[in-house]
C-alpha cells in the first residue's frame, strides 16, 4: 500500500459495492495480507470494518451463515460451530492474528496455507458475493476453481458463508512445523453416514497444493461403504494417488506422500468418531 492516497469506511454494502468498480481499488478486512501488498497502482482502501451486517454468525439446526467480517477468534468462541470449523479457525496462526483474521479474507486471499477454505470445502459450503449486477452464491468449489482474485475480479465483494448442515461426521487436521507455522498439509472431510454407510464424502486438502481444493477421487472411494479402516486406507491411497505436491523446501516429497497418506486416514477416523 505505498501510494494510497484514500481510505474509505462505507456504512452500507451497496456503497462498498459502487466504489470497488473503481481499478485502483483493494478492500481491507483483517489486514493481514493486504497491509503487506506493494502494489504501486492501489489508491484507495475500502475498509469493511463499519459494516456490521458482515459481523454475525447465525446458527440453526439446519445452516450456519458466517458474515465476511467474522474473525477467527469470534469462531473459535462460537457454541454451536461444527468441531472442525472450530479446529481450524484455532490453528490460524496466533491469538493477535485471529483476532484480525476474517472469514473474507481466508477465501479471498488464496495462498496456500490458508486453513478456513480446507474446512468450507469439506462442509460444501456456498459462498455469497455481492456486486453491481446483485448477489450470487457460488459453491465453494466453483469459488475456488481458480485464483480468488480472478474469481472477486470486476468488483466482487464476499457477504457471507453458508452451510448446510448435511455432512454427520466432520473432522479437520492441520500439520505444521510449529504451532504458529504455516501447514504443510491440512486436510479436511465431510461424511454423510445413514444406515451405517457413507452416503457422501467431501474430502478437502490445502498447503500441498497451490490452493485448496477437494479430490474427488478420495470421496468416490468412500460413498457406499461402511466407515472403517479399510475404507479409510483405501481413500488416502486414492487421495495421495491424486495428488502431485507443490514443491516445498522444509520436507520431500516422500515425506508429503507419507503424510497425506496419514493423515487422511487419521482426519476420517477422527470425524467418524465426532457426531455433528
Ligand atoms: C505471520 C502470519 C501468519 C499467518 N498464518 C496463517 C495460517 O497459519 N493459516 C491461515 O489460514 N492464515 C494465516 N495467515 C493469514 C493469511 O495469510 C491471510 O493474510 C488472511 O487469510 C487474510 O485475511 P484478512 O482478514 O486479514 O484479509 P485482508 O488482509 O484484509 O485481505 C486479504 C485479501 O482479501 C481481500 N478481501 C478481504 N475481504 C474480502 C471480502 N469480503 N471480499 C472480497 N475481497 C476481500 C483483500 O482485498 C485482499 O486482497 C497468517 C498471516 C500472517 C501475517
Amino acid at each position: 500500500m505505498i501510494n494510497v492516497e484514500k481510505f474509505i469506511r462505507p456504512e452500507t454494502i451497496g456503497a462498498a459495492v459502487s466504489l470497488l468498480k473503481a481499478p485502483d481499488c483493494i478492500v481491507l478486512a483483517g489486514g493481514t495480507g493486504v497491509t503487506l501488498s506493494r502494489d504501486p497502482n492501489v489508491r484507495t482502501v475500502i475498509d469493511l470494518s463499519d459494516l456490521q451486517e458482515l459481523k454475525s454468525i447465525d446458527i440453526t439446526d439446519e445452516r450456519i451463515r458466517l458474515g465476511a467480517m467474522v474473525t477467527m477468534t469470534q469462531l473459535r468462541r462460537a457454541s454451536g460451530l461444527p468441531a472442525a470449523l472450530v479446529t481450524a479457525a484455532r490453528a490460524i496462526g496466533s491469538t493477535p492474528l485471529r483476532n484480525v483474521i476474517t472469514v473474507g479474507g481466508e477465501l479471498a486471499r488464496g495462498v496456500y496455507w490458508n486453513d478456513l477454505p480446507v474446512a468450507l470445502l469439506a462442509m460444501d459450503a456456498v459462498v455469497e458475493i455481492a456486486s453491481e449486477a446483485g448477489v450470487e452464491k457460488l459453491p465453494i468449489a466453483a469459488f475456488l476453481a481458480e485464483h480468488p482474485k480472478k474469481t472477486l475480479a470486476g468488483g466482487k465483494l464476499i457477504t457471507a458463508v453458508e452451510i448446510e448442515r448435511r455432512f454427520t461426521h466432520v473432522g479437520y487436521l492441520k500439520f505444521a512445523r510449529t504451532e504458529v507455522d504455516y501447514a504443510i498439509c491440512n486436510l479436511a472431510c465431510g461424511l454423510r453416514v445413514e444406515d451405517g454407510v457413507i452416503r457422501e464424502a467431501r474430502v478437502a486438502v490445502g498447503a500441498i497444493v497451490p490452493l485448496a481444493r477437494r479430490i474427488p477421487e478420495a470421496e468416490q472411494s468412500l460413498v457406499g461403504t461402511a466407515p472403517g479402516e479399510e475404507a479409510f486406507v483405501r481413500a488416502a491411497k486414492a487421495l495421495v494417488e491424486a495428488i502431485e505436491p507443490r514443491p516445498d523446501f522444509r520436507v520431500s516429497r516422500e515425506y508429503q506422500r507419507q503424510l497425506m497418506e496419514s493423515l487422511t486416514r487419521r482426519v476420517l477416523e477422527a470425524a467418524s468418531q465426532s457426531e455433528q
